[in-house]
């Protein structure tokens, strides 16, 4: 059993899942004046969104955890809260997957308050229903079992955590070194998945791992480099 539930999410499976959702969208008659995109995660989603929904409107808004200085609670924020006036449109906003449903909540009151759409949907590929706070207007896949969704646009940013995390909370890999093929080993464990399925991500994260100094490279084995 994985110690962290991982599913690689493959390019056509977001086509696939995109346009079943815009099927969704369209089932229920809704047709968007505009997209907009939760950032950085809706960013794919709304863009297929707008070629299976025909729109040519496009906008986005960023809203992201972040941790408090000096505190631990994670609280989501606005990074560019700007203003547009969308009166008189129908609205739509997408996001990749409905977690906690934090940042898309925040994101959801700044454009219904600030940028007064007509209407305002919200719509994601995926809703963790265990966990969400809130339940999008459409979503294609209800998941029950949280599970880290391995997207496409984040597989290098990932790989190179995922591997991190390992060196951090493994107690056969912490403070020791290891060969390419342990790390590979171990990560199988840990995420369930096997490298191989990362195509060329695998070799770059090692490679970026290095080159920013969080891992080093000796004699074919890498450790850690910084604490904490
Ligand atoms: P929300 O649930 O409002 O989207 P979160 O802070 O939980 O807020 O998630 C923010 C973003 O982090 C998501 O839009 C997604 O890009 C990424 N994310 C969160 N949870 C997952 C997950 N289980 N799998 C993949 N990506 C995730």
């Amino acid at each position: 059993m994985a110690k962290v539930p991982v599913k690689i999410v493959s390019w056509e499976e977001i086509v696939e899942w995109s346009k079943g959702l815009a099927e969704r969208i369209r089932g229920d008659g809704f047709q968007p004046d505009v997209v907009i995109a939760v950032s950085r995660g809706g960013f794919v989603p709304a863009r297929l969104i707008c070629d299976f929904l025909d729109v040519t409107n496009l906008l986005s808004i960023q809203s992201q955890h972040w941790v408090e200085a000096a505190r631990m609670a994670e609280k989501a924020i606005l990074r560019f809260p700007y203003r547009v006036d969308l009166s008189g449109m129908r609205a739509i906003l997408v996001d990749d997957i409905v977690d906690t449903g934090d940042t898309l909540q925040l994101a959801r009151d700044f454009v219904v308050r600030e940028w007064r759409p007509s209407e305002l949907k919200v719509a994601a590929l995926q809703w963790i229903s265990s966990v969400a706070k809130i339940r999008p207007d459409y979503y294609y896949l209800e998941v029950r079992d949280w599970t880290w969704f391995q997207y496409p646009w984040t597989r290098l940013e990932d790989t190179m955590q995922f591997i991190v995390r390992i060196f951090r909370e493994d107690e056969r890999a912490r403070g020791r070194s290891l060969s390419e093929d342990e790390i590979a080993w171990l990560f199988r464990e840990f995420y369930g998945v096997d490298p191989r399925q990362l195509g060329l991500y695998w070799g770059l994260a090692l490679k970026r791992l290095v080159e920013k100094g969080i891992l080093r490279l000796e004699d074919g084995r890498y450790y850690l480099a910084k604490a904490g």
